[in-house]
């Protein structure tokens, strides 16, 4: 992976929490939720090489850019991480992770494996969730419900799910996504929990009881 050594990160402003499910188990809407419900919580936007679904929007969902100008970007270190993910090319730009934690926000960051792997060596201090279907039999039915009309490879995908799914136990915090709102409040719970961290809090106790 290729990054700016020269460019400043400043995860010291938010706690960073990466994001990661098998594709279908419904983390984009746990993390609308999830952003819905709790304030200060920012989104990095990821570039990538594939093609908007029904409903997605450049600039909100994804910047959704050809491989040119990917290859551009990689060449030009403006990367965090990038991989490579069902023949398409996605990549967190510092610029994305900047803008958000820069505003005193909380981070999310929806991260394949690799991603997730790379964020975690970068920054030791911010915190995974990995998300799980409540059943692979599940997990099958929502990659088929999702987007009917998108051409995957949905045989493809459970592979890659039943492999991905062994990596859980490197996460810091495990979701089981079977009623999604017990699912969001679990994920709410944990960004919320972090905010009374006493490494994060002190700071303000001090100011306030000057200690
Ligand atoms: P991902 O971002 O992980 O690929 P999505 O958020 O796109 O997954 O969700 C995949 C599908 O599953 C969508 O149709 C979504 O509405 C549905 N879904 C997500 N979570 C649940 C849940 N807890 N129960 C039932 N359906 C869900
Ligand atoms: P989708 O195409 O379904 O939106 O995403 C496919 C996969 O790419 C998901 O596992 C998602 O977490 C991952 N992904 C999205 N953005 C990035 C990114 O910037 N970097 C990495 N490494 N993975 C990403």
């Amino acid at each position: 992976m290729f990054y700016k050594e020269d460019m400043e990160i400043r995860p010291e402003k938010g706690q960073i929490f990466v994001i990661t499910a098998p594709s279908g188990t419904g983390k984009t809407t746990l993390i609308d939720i999830v952003r819905k419900n709790v304030r200060g919580v920012g989104y990095s936007i990821s570039h990538t090489t594939r093609k908007p679904r029904k409903g997605e929007v450049n600039g909100l969902h994804y910047y959704f850019v050809d491989g040119v100008e990917f290859e551009r970007m990689i060449e030009a270190h403006e990367f965090v991480e990038w991989a490579a993910v069902y023949d398409q090319l996605y990549g967190t730009s510092i610029v994305s992770v900047n803008t958000e934690l820069s505003s005193d926000k909380d981070l999310l960051m929806d991260l394949d494996l690799q991603g997730a792997k790379e964020i975690k060596r970068r920054f030791p201090e911010s915190l995974s969730i990995f998300v799980l279907p409540p059943s692979i039999e599940v997990l099958k039915e929502r990659l088929k419900g999702r987007s009917p009309s998108e051409k995957i490879d949905i045989d493809l995908r459970m592979k890659k799910a039943v492999k991905e799914i062994q990596g859980c136990r490197d996460y810091d915090f495990i979701i089981i996504n079977d009623d999604l709102n017990q699912a969001a409040r679990e994920i709410e719970a944990i960004i919320i929990a972090q905010r009374a961290n006493k490494k994060r809090r002190f700071p303000l106790v001090q100011k306030i009881f000057h200690l």
